[in-house]
């Protein structure tokens, strides 16, 4: 047994080695992904659940590295907010994002709302949220129709420089969506400190739906305790009619998921909300 939990730490050690490199590794392609501009935006569409009209649409950052094909933002966003790469990185996704609302701004689609992600490390570093404010300030775009995502662990670090920063944003007319609600460790009350519009109910909530069991019953007063506290809530992840019949039955007001949609290309997303629009 000795033996064995000998051989687990060596096995482990070796693990972080290779971490290490591929951290290193990873870093530094980025580095010429930035160069060379192999990052593009996809678009995920997000319904209203009871009338299945598009409501708004979701920037993703994709990576399609010129020898290996797409790369997974779970894979390079932790690295880039390791090494500060996601500043430059998200001065382009939100210059981008704010190009394509003012085209389809242009085009008459001003209605559909924007979804931008944003780390948490720009939120908190001075410089980087002032270039934010700046770049902002630099698009004449509906800001009333624009979403910041972020997620729980950005905003209960640095609780009341945060709660300052995510009123200047909605100062500006932004609403502020709390990612990936149910996967940290504050409840809703506690939530309620920050100023927060809409909750993104996330994945892993939703995917317990088949099962009828306790998951059910949380998840059903989850949306229930969300929309007493005034909250608009999104569901993520919806794959199955069951799921999205449960959650419509709950008052789940809004969805995205590969059942409905998945995340599109400019140029797909631009054919879809020109279908809709000629209807
Ligand atoms: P997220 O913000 O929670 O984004 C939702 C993720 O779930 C997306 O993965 C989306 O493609 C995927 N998804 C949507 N519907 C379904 C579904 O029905 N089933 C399943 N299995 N997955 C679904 P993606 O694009 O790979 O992004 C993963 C994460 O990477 C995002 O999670 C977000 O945390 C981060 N990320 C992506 N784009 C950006 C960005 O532009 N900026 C920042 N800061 N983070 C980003
Ligand atoms: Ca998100
Ligand atoms: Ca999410
Ligand atoms: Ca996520």
């Amino acid at each position: 047994a000795k033996q064995e939990g000998k051989d687990k730490i060596l096995f482990y050690k070796k693990d972080i080695q290779t971490n290490n490199l591929n951290h290193v590794q990873m870093a530094n392609k980025l580095q010429s992904a930035i160069e060379n501009e192999e990052f593009m935006l996809f678009y995920q569409p997000q319904f209203k659940l009871n009338t299945g009209e598009i409501v708004g649409l979701e920037a993703l950052i994709r990576w399609n590295h010129h020898e290996e094909g797409f790369i997974s933002p779970v894979e390079f966003i932790p690295v880039a907010e390791d090494t500060g790469q996601i500043y430059s990185i998200e001065r382009w996704i939100v210059k981008t994002a704010l190009a394509q609302k003012k085209q389809w701004e242009k085009e008459g689609l001003g209605h559909v709302e924007l979804s931008i992600n944003l780390s948490g490390k720009t939120l908190t570093s001075d410089v980087n949220f002032q270039e934010l404010e700046i770049l902002l300030s630099t698009f004449d775009v509906d800001y009333s129709k624009i979403t910041i995502e972020i997620t729980e662990t950005a905003i209960i670090s640095n609780v009341d420089l945060v709660i300052r920063r995510l009123n200047r944003l909605k100062a500006k007319g932004l609403k502020i969506a709390l990612d990936d609600f149910g996967t940290g460790y504050s409840s809703l009350t506690y939530l309620k400190k920050f100023p927060i519009n809409i909750i993104k109910l996330d994945r892993s909530f939703i995917q317990l739906i088949p099962k009828n069991s306790i998951d059910t019953v949380i998840i059903k007063h989850i949306l229930s305790l969300a929309h007493d506290l005034r909250y608009e809530v999104i569901a993520e992840g919806i794959e199955t009619r069951e799921q999205l019949e449960y959650l419509k039955k709950c008052f789940c007001e809004n969805g995205q998921g590969y059942l409905l949609s998945k995340p599109l290309s400019q140029e797909k997303v631009n054919e879809l909300m020109n279908s809709f629009r000629l209807k």
